[in-house]
């Protein structure tokens, strides 16, 4: 099997590339842009595995994409590239028009000139999994669920991007028939993910005994997914879903983002046992314009359908997360010095 894998120096990306690589043994040909969001360090347990290959490139260059499909051959393309934090979203659009939508565009029409060429078995066996999340259902009241029926209602820029793309890749399926699956997935957390996200900028804020940034209130409520469940859900649905379905993927964790804090905060006390009490470092802020009030997934099609259930609950997941962030100081201590988070204003609670 040979997988493309689209923005794999990414938090989510990488982990899909380590999970392809060592447990599959798939050929894996990464290609990522390397933005402040990418790092090739979160794919140090593969880089010198000869599955695994790395092309920098933009996924907007469609000279360099259409070659690199005629070259490597993909069996499955698992398009993941994006400009992903909603922050920044708000304050510059632009590269998340740029990306999400007119990148996949050209991911959708390279893929679809090299599908139009293959044959006979190839052709079946061709897949293209455009990877998505929950965020283009908008928000939830205290009730309900996100299914796969649920009307899109993005409300960032980040999000109303994402439901272009989403958009796209099922316009590409009825108009040219193409193998498309589509995933949309709550958020997720877990080792390698960027210190701006919520979940590693709150322990090392707290590492380093800074104001830990809780927007409004905090009762804002996500459903959290451990990433490497994820990344087995995503090879899962490139595998077995039916083509032009779209699957939700989710672990059944909601949570409010104040609890969230605590509980890191309450890991923190005991695993950072110099750093005092961690929960007073927690400061609220203003909320975010359009910050939605709650997202949680319905998962029982993937569960049903295709066998896949989560294997990390939240309160292990959380545990063993800080815990790497607490020993991988070298991944992420460059990171977090790389880019300027004064841009941004408050740099926080998005996941
Ligand atoms: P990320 O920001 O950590 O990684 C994105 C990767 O894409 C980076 O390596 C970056 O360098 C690369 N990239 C960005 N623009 C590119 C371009 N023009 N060309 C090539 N590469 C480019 O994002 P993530 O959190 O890993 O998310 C991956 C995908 O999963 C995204 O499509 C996102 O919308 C989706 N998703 C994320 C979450 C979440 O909680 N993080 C949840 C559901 C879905």
């Amino acid at each position: 099997m040979r997988v493309l894998v689209t923005g794999g120096a990414g938090f989510i990306g990488s982990a899909v590339v380590r999970h392809l690589v060592q447990d599959k043994s798939y050929d894996v040909l990464n290609v990522d842009k390397l933005t402040y969001a990418g790092t090739l360090t979160s794919l140090e347990a593969v880089k010198a595995n000869p599955l695994y290959r790395f092309l920098r490139s933009d996924i907007c260059d469609g000279k360099v994409m259409s070659d690199a499909f005629a070259s490597f051959r993909p069996d499955r393309v698992m398009h993941l590239a994006a400009e992903s934090h909603v922050d920044r979203s708000i304050t510059g659009a632009k590269d998340f028009i740029e990306t999400n939508v007119l990148g996949t565009f050209t991911m959708l029409e390279c893929a679809r000139t090299y599908w139009q060429q293959l044959e006979g078995e190839a052709k079946e066996r061709f897949r293209f999994l455009h990877v998505s999340t929950d965020e283009v259902y908008g928000s939830l009241g205290d009730q309900g669920l996100f299914t796969e029926t649920t009307s899109y209602d993005p409300s960032s820029p980040y999000s109303a991007s994402k439901a272009a793309s989403d958009h796209l890749a099922k316009a590409w399926f009825r108009t040219y028939g193409m193998p498309i699956v589509v995933s949309n997935c709550s958020n997720n957390y877990g080792p390698f993910h960027f210190p701006e996200k919520l979940i590693p900028l709150m322990i090392i804020s707290a590492l380093e005994g800074k104001p830990l940034p809780v927007y409004g209130e905090g009762t804002n409520i996500r459903d959290w997914l451990y990433v490497e469940d994820h990344a087995r859900a995503l090879d899962t649905i490139a595998e077995h879903g039916r083509v032009g379905e779209t699957y939700n993927v989710g672990g059944r964790n909601e949570r409010r983002n104040i609890d969230v804090v605590s509980r890191i905060c309450a890991l923190m006390d005991d695993l950072h046992p110099g750093g005092g009490r961690h929960a007073d470092l927690i400061t609220y802020v203003q909320d975010r314009p359009g910050h939605d009030a709650r997202y949680a997934i319905d998962a029982s099609k993937l569960e049903t359908e295709l066998g896949w259930k989560a294997r990390e609950n939240f309160d292990t997941g959380i545990e063993k997360t800080v815990r790497w962030y607490l020993e991988n100081e070298w991944w992420w201590s460059p990171l977090r010095s790389g880019y300027d988070g004064s841009r941004l204003g408050l740099m926080n609670v998005s996941a």
